[in-house]
């Protein structure tokens, strides 16, 4: 590794950690100017394209998904770690699932079964776009649902 600051090639760690999401951050300093700087170390994964409602293909928008799903949560106790480890868990499938290209239904079908057991609220503002609930009625009967599996 070289020197940001020197360019010389003479670095050695002086850290190592581990993240949670399996990357490795090193602290390294140069031992010629004694310049200290830190780089990290993440597995490229590939995921595969999101094929879109309209049929066009997208790469998966990680920073996306999570303002999608933030906008459900707001003001509900849910925090932003919850979020996070939800995203992951939807990263973590795509780059297992082993395919080129997948329906973003995919994607909408594991957010909205995860949001039902999180958070009702959440998954109320969330089917409203995602199942696309147009009308009072098919609202109500999403709600009900939910008051049924309650009791
Ligand atoms: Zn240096």
């Amino acid at each position: 590794m070289r020197c940001p600051y020197c360019q010389k090639a003479e670095t050695k760690v002086v850290d190592t950690t581990h993240d949670s999401r399996g990357g490795v951050r090193r602290r390294r300093e140069c031992e010629i100017c004694g310049q200290r700087f830190s780089t990290y170390e993440r597995t490229i994964l590939n995921t595969p394209l999101i094929i879109k409602r309209d049929g066009t293909r997208e790469e998966f928008d990680r920073d996306k998904l999570i303002r999608g799903i933030r906008i459900s949560f707001a003001k509900t106790p849910v925090t932003a770690a919850d979020i996070e480890s939800l995203v992951n868990e939807i990263e973590a499938f795509l780059q297992q699932v082993g395919r080129q290209e997948v329906s973003s239904r995919i994607i909408g079908d594991k957010v909205i079964e995860r949001l039902k057991n999180l958070n009702h609220i959440a998954y109320i503002r969330y089917a409203i776009v995602y199942l696309q609930l147009t009308d009072l009625h098919a609202i109500r009967d999403e709600i009900n649902h939910l008051l049924e599996g309650e009791e």
